[in-house]
């Protein structure tokens, strides 16, 4: 069966990390017998450009068709004066919702050969391996009302509405109980429902799901006290459930932890598994152009692409074994590179992963 992928390279370094990304995924494809269809269309900035809108309706179209797509990144500086509704971030926020694509899934992997690139002692987050489930199309990303209203006494006010509906927590809290019912059975859910009604409804759906995963250990945490602990004591956690927003900052502060965003891939699933693949990063203005990005993000996110939209949980353990074979030869590029180690393009790391990818399958297929 052939599978359709869409590929939306965006702004900036968005395409320098697509294309070392896309060869990775035309050579695994090709070695794994596996036949892919690659489309590729315009969002965010590079869309606003060529067609006035951050999601053009063709993009949109084509996303419907997708079985996977792999974005870059959107947004820059030259774009920030631009009307709200049009900015390229919007482009992004609206492919999200218009494909429903709530559950984004964020793993922040320490690999052990970048232990001394974490901010944290290397004790303490060797071996980290946590799976961060954040609730993606709802919460108050979302919420209406919103807006910046003027009050009777000429004041301006600005409000948000925090909002999720059960369902809309039920099925998040599905995908991370399963998520963790793969992995080491421990779901911590994170919330603020000391303050928060929001949260405590939250929080009464999560104890309500866990009769349905006896095998999953399910604990409760604020969100304060989750980010403490991310930074004090991150191995503890296996997999972190949140909302919207506490997930878009937590996530984050794990990706320092793995000493750099630019190690760190992500999936967001609809219902069917469907889904969009990209490197946690945004566009990077500042070292866009230079061959200084990191495209490793994004090649793994190509690997989750093929285990978790593609069923090709081998071709995706194959890059993982790549990628890491890359960094055993002591290649990195400038945001992950010590002294010792040998400092690398974003072209010649993409070079680096396709040559490991093949002498692996040669290896297997001899
Ligand atoms: P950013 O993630 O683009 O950059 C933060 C820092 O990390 C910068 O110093 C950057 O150089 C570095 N960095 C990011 N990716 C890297 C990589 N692959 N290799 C090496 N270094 C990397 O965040 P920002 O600076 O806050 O935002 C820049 C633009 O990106 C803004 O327009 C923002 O709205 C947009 N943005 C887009 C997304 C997205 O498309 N998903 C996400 C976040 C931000």
């Amino acid at each position: 069966m052939t599978r359709r992928v869409l590929v939306l390279p965006g702004d900036h370094i968005g395409p320098e990390v697509v294309r070392e990304a896309r060869r990775v995924l035309e050579v695994v494809a090709a070695g794994f017998g596996l036949a892919l269809e690659l489309d590729e269309g315009l969002i965010g900035g590079a869309a606003l450009e060529a067609s006035g809108e951050p999601l053009p309706a063709e993009t949109l179209a084509s996303a419907r068709h997708a079985d996977a797509i792999l974005l870059g990144a959107v947004g820059g500086p030259e774009w920030d004066q631009v009307e709200r509704d049009l900015r390229p971030e919007r482009g992004l926020l609206k492919i999200r919702s218009e494909l429903g694509l709530f559950g984004n899934l964020r793993p922040a992997i320490l690999y052990p050969q970048l232990a001394a690139a974490s901010s944290l002692r290397p004790e303490v987050v060797a071996g980290l391996d946590i799976l961060i489930v954040r609730e993606l199309t709802g919460g108050i990303y979302f919420g209406e009302p919103r807006g910046i209203r003027t009050l009777e006494n000429g004041e301006r006010e600005g409000y948000n509405t925090y909002v999720y509906k059960e369902s809309e927590i039920e099925r998040i809290g599905r995908l991370a109980f399963e998520s963790a019912a793969k992995r080491d059975g421990r779901l911590c859910s994170v919330d603020k429902s000391n303050v928060l009604e929001v949260t405590v409804l939250w929080r009464e759906v999560m104890d309500r799901l866990a009769a349905d995963y006896p095998d999953v250990e399910l604990s409760h945490m604020y969100v304060d006290n989750a980010a403490m602990q991310l930074v004090r004591a991150p191995k503890q956690f296996d997999v972190v459930v949140t909302g919207n927003m506490f997930g878009d900052i937590l996530s984050d502060a794990a990706a320092m932890l793995t000493g750099s965003i630019g190690m760190l891939p992500s999936a967001s699933l609809d219902v069917a598994s469907r889904g969009m693949y990209e490197p946690c990063h945004g566009s990077a203005p500042d070292i866009s152009g230079q061959g200084l990005a990191n495209p490793l993000a994004t090649i793994l996110s190509v690997a989750m692409m093929l285990r978790y939209s593609l069923d090709a949980p081998a071709a995706a353990a194959a890059v993982e074994a790549a990628v890491s074979r890359v960094l055993d030869d002591g290649l990195r590029t400038a945001d992950i590179c010590t002294s010792a180690d040998q400092q690398v393009s974003t072209s010649a790391m993409g070079d680096a992963v396709v040559a490991a990818l093949e002498a692996q399958m040669l290896e297997e297929s001899a």
